[in-house]
């Protein structure tokens, strides 16, 4: 998986990330479907020893273009999941509560506790993205946020917090198909926003600020992965082994039990 990762203090270009590619798996769509359940119950087993041994957190960052994937991924990669143990955190325009604050307020509020897996649907990421493309800001005052952003992440990962970062990586052609598809289907109307038109224009100023956070916030603590994400069956299933394998790498432990020898139940 390790393909996908974005070097720390490389340059990265996105455009050579192929949205379409499938390097690391030459099976067919149902052979994936299935490692995507051995990964499932993998995770819901891993999930288990994290909420029992109450130690390590788990924080995982989504982020797309609109249409990318961010809510089937959550629905694919963690099913089977028990609920009491993950979280979703959805990061909207911000309230004025929230505007009163600066940016990480509302996000370290979000931030996982002991034994708990966050999934951040959007993040504080939007501060150097869609206030980049919308100048919500000036220049000097979203420059500055990369490194804030790192140092916030370092915090977190020194306080025994695990960060995984994902971009679920479509293109422009995917994007239109599923626009599309949203409007032809009238029990997809609810998700078709009509402001998605006006963004899709943007597309080249979305691609040069990913690209810019990418490059400059994929650390060795806290590191990115550029998802190719056209195939929605591709993309669950790279997610999927790149936290178990971040899991299984955490080394858990079932808590000693208390010495139950002898005790009888009545
Ligand atoms: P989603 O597209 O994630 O399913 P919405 O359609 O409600 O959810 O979109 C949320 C919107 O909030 C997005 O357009 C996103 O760019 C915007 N947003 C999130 N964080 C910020 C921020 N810090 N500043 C401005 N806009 C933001």
């Amino acid at each position: 998986m390790k393909s996908y990762l974005v070097q720390p203090d490389k340059k990265l270009d996105l455009s050579k990330h192929d949205p379409d590619g499938r390097s690391q798996f030459d099976g067919s769509k149902d052979d994936a479907q299935q490692e995507l359940e051995t990964l499932n119950s993998r995770l819901s087993e891993l999930q288990e020893l994290l909420y029992a041994e109450s130690k390590h957190r788990i924080l995982i960052v989504l982020q797309a273009m609109d249409t990318g994937g961010k809510d089937g991924t959550i629905r694919r990669v963690f099913s089977g999941v028990n609920p009491q143990g993950v979280r979703v955190a959805s990061f909207k325009v911000p309230t004025p509560e929230e505007l009163a604050h600066d940016y990480l307020w509302r996000i370290h509020k979000q931030a996982p506790g002991n034994g708990e897996i966050v999934i951040f649907n959007r993040s504080h990421y939007e501060d150097v993205l869609v206030v980049r493309v919308h100048n919500l800001v000036p220049p000097e005052v979203w420059a500055k946020r990369y490194q804030h952003i790192n140092d916030f992440e370092r915090l977190l990962t020194d306080t025994g917090t695990t960060i995984l970062k994902f971009f679920l990586n479509i293109d422009l052609d995917e994007q239109k198909k599923r626009l599309q598809s949203r409007l032809d289907n009238p029990d997809k109307h609810w998700k078709f926003n009509i402001g998605d038109l006006a963004e899709r224009k943007r597309w080249p100023d979305y691609m040069q600020a990913y690209q810019d956070a990418l490059e400059k916030t994929s650390t060795d603590y806290a590191p990115w992965y550029v998802i190719p994400a056209n195939r929605k069956w591709y993309r669950d299933l790279v997610i999927s082994r790149i936290i178990v394998e971040s899991l299984e790498g955490l080394n858990m432990k079932y808590p000693p039990s208390e010495n139950l020898d002898g005790v009888v139940i009545d």
